[in-house]
């Protein structure tokens, strides 16, 4: 089905009237307060897994694609039980696959389209311009198993953009479902309404998400200023998948994607001088993107610090490494939260 855009901007209306951007600097949906998106760099997200596979020798894929997994079936279920209490006609599977596929484009995720559906047995879908593989096949795996309520297995195959999803019935143990994930506590908040920013004046994004290119036949989002690939990730995907990983692999595994992070956020904030020229924008983008909100104190001493980060460790991560290239020298520093759930960076 057609999705709808701001005919001043371009992006899809639907972010506009059901995204809700909160003065801490972060985002929700307003009929699904759990569900908080944020703007993600595609190729970056990416990359420091990669990096990291790398370090440890391992695949991560499979920890990307059951984090992904999880959190969709969550979302889904959700979106399910809405979409029924407001119609009071029985809707159609192939009706959500559909709210599915769309939701992968305005996600900026892929352009996917079913090429075939036995109810109970097995999906294939066509994917193309994916930008992260197991993430999308763990979107729809966990999609899926919350509409039949049957656990998916899913086989893959094509090359790093394209290629072809087939989703089998697997009839396991109830617990090939996997543990279910509980909500934490995103909305106890504040919630109040993000004000000092200038917003689109018909769809009422903010001016950052404005300049944001949405091509919903591809399926990708492009940062007009940058040129890079932008995903909508939300903060819960983000959250399981580190657990899941330190689960397996260690608590190190914390430490070490915190500094692949701050090593790429260096890289690409040092590309970009614009983007750091002034502490006041750059704190609007990453409010905007629903990173946080970050402020800078300069006294005694240098403390960063971002209120309800996007996930502790990536937050860091990309905080000090941003504040690193607006110095121009890689800087010792100490991170905690504090008690709000405030991340503070201090600076040596
Ligand atoms: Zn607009």
């Amino acid at each position: 089905m057609p999705v709808v855009t701001c005919s001043k901007c371009g992006t899809p209306l639907m972010i506009g009237e059901r995204v809700k951007w909160c003065a801490h600097g972060h985002i929700y949906y307003k009929d699904l307060p759990t569900l908080r998106p944020l703007f993600y760099d595609a190729h970056e997200f990416v990359e420091i897994f990669e990096r990291l596979s790398e370090q440890l020798g391992a695949g991560l894929d499979g920890f990307i694609a059951e984090g992904s997994r999880r959190t969709y079936r969550h979302f889904a279920r959700s979106l399910i039980n809405m979409t029924l209490d407001r119609n009071s006609s029985y809707l159609h599977s192939e009706k959500f696959l559909e709210l599915f596929c769309d939701h992968a484009k305005i996600w900026g995720l892929a352009s996917p389209q079913t090429s075939h559906y036995h109810r109970g047995e097995s999906l294939r879908l066509e994917l193309e311009n994916i930008a992260c593989i197991p993430l999308i096949c763990g979107k729809f795996q966990g999609s899926l198993e919350a509409l039949e309520g049957q656990p998916f297995v899913y086989e893959w195959e094509g090359d790093c953009e394209n290629g072809v999803l087939e989703l089998l019935a697997h009839m396991g143990e109830a617990d090939e479902l996997g543990e279910e994930i509980t909500p934490g506590d995103i909305y106890k908040q504040p919630h109040e309404e993000y004000r000092e920013i200038q917003r689109c004046p018909e769809c009422c994004v903010p001016k950052h998400i404005a300049r944001i290119n949405w091509d919903l036949d591809e399926g990708s989002i492009y940062d007009l200023v940058t040129g890079r690939r932008i995903i909508m990730i939300n903060t819960m995907t983000i959250d399981l998948i580190l657990d899941l990983l330190a689960e397996e692999m260690g608590e190190h595994v914390y430490m070490r994607l915190a500094q692949l992070e701050r090593e790429h956020a260096r890289e690409i904030f040092t590309a970009f001088p614009h983007l750091r020229k002034s502490p006041t924008e750059s704190s609007a983008m990453l409010a905007a993107f629903g990173m946080g909100l970050l402020t800078i104190e300069e006294g005694d001493g240098i403390e960063l610090r971002l209120k309800s980060p996007f996930n502790p460790h990536l937050a860091a991560g990309r905080i000090l490494g941003y504040y690193e290239s607006v110095r121009g020298e890689e800087l010792a520093a100490e991170t905690r939260v504090d008690e709000k759930g405030d991340l503070i960076i201090r600076i040596f």
